[in-house]
C-alpha cells in the first residue's frame, strides 16, 4: 500500500541527504550549516517514526514497511 504522507516524509529526507552531502568539509561555514541540517534530519526521522507508528488516526501507516 502506499501513503502519500510517507512518501512526501521520505523524499524531505532524501533532499536533506542531498544537501549534507554537498555541504563540502572544506567549506569554511560548512560546519554550521551541517549541524542545522543534521538537527533537520533528526527532527524528519522522529516525525517519520512516529508516522509509521500512529499516523492514521492512532493506527500504523500501512506503507510503513517500504520505508
Ligand atoms: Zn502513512
Amino acid at each position: 500500500m502506499n501513503c502519500q504522507v510517507k512518501d512526501e516524509l521520505v523524499s524531505q529526507l532524501i533532499a536533506l541527504n542531498k544537501k549534507l552531502n554537498l555541504l563540502s568539509p572544506n567549506l569554511v561555514h560548512g560546519d554550521e550549516e551541517r549541524a542545522e541540517v543534521q538537527q533537520q534530519r533528526e527532527n524528519l526521522y522522529a516525525e517519520i517514526k512516529h508516522h509509521r507508528a500512529k499516523g492514521h488516526d492512532g493506527k500504523p501507516c500501512p506503507a510503513a514497511r517500504q520505508i
